[in-house]
């Protein structure tokens, strides 16, 4: 789908996937003018398909654009191109219990601009590829490494939007990581050095008796749609959930520590390492609490259980 600035998008179309032609000066390429989402459909036992909240992702993107200069599909636009591409690529959905189909919606300015300005036109597209477990750990406990020196947002920038600009803000730590044998990196604020903020790719949350704490969304994380949904999940199970600072040394103390996302799903945290100091949860194991959550959202993601909160949209 295409549209000019301060226009609307145009009616889409399927094609083949394959290489697109950008203009050497296009705004994406130049000045960082692209933005994506990501979410999953499943297939359940009837060969019916679930996707998750698509609308909750395309109101993310609405926001997004608004920070990055760009337009965006209406919340319509979106959620029909994705069940459209869904429907088309069903045959690239794994069976039931055996993996999804992840969807990647990408916004950017695809015009050409030679000064610093935003795009005279952009392009909205959507692409799938059926996936596994994010983390080679699979469900298991993954290891991650609090960062000291490099920051992936700071206050006042694009930290809470899903622009591009921002994984590439975290590539060298989490490659580095990756290196010493980590999964991946936390991020501390960069004002304090002393505040949760985010993994490169997922929110964190803090197990302590019956309280889950998470930092609070101020701007330089990103809202999660498997964060909020976490939150009321945790919420109807009793757990008092709490979004607000969250500091270091109480992740330090933690009962139990996990990981959000649509990639990742619930992804419980073995260790943390901070500062050359290594604090193991639940034995190295799977925690009772990021076990149940797990398993609460995972089946009604899947269709295992009823969907009383209206989440799940079916495509047959
Ligand atoms: N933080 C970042 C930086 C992410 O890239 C993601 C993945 N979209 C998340 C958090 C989790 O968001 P969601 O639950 O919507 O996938």
């Amino acid at each position: 789908m295409r549209c000019p600035q301060g226009g609307n998008f145009s009616r889409g179309e399927l094609q083949r996937f394959g290489n697109i032609e950008l203009n050497p000066s296009a705004g994406v390429l130049n000045y960082g003018q692209g933005l994506f989402e990501g979410l999953k459909a499943y297939r359940k036992e009837d060969g019916n398909i679930l996707l998750f909240r698509p609308e909750e992702n395309a109101s993310r993107m609405r926001l997004g654009a608004e920070r990055m200069c760009m337009p965006s599909p209406t919340v319509e636009q979106f959620v029909d191109a994705i069940k459209a591409t869904v429907l088309a690529n069903k045959r690239w959905i794994p069976p039931a219990g055996k993996g999804s189909l992840y969807i990647r919606p990408l916004l950017m300015g695809s015009g050409a601009v030679l000064g610093l300005a935003p795009a005279p036109e952009y392009t909205f597209l959507i692409y799938v590829s059926p996936v596994g477990n994010y983390f080679k750990e699979g469900v298991a406990p993954i290891n991650l490494i609090v960062e000291h020196e490099l920051h992936r947002a700071a206050p006042g920038g694009t930290g809470g939007v899903k622009t591009i600009g921002n994984y590439a803000a975290v590539l060298k730590a989490q490659s580095a990581a990756k290196a010493k044998g980590y999964s991946d990196v936390l991020y501390l604020d960069c004002v304090h050095k002393r505040y949760l903020e985010e993994v490169s790719s997922c929110n964190i949350f803090v197990v302590k008796g019956n309280v889950i704490s998470t930092p609070a969304i101020k701007g330089t994380i990103l809202p999660g749609i498997t964060r909020k949904s976490i939150i009321d999940t945790a919420r109807s199970q009793g757990f008092q959930v709490e979004e607000r600072l969250v500091t270091v040394d109480e992740l330090l103390d933690a009962d139990e520590v996990f990981c959000t996302g649509t990639a990742v799903v619930v992804s419980p945290v073995g260790s943390i390492t901070y500062l050359g100091k290594r604090v193991a949860y639940a034995d190295g194991g799977v925690g009772v609490v990021s076990q149940k959550l797990y398993s609460v959202l995972t089946r009604l993601q899947m269709g295992l259980t009823e969907d009383k909160m209206g989440w799940t949209v079916e495509l047959s």
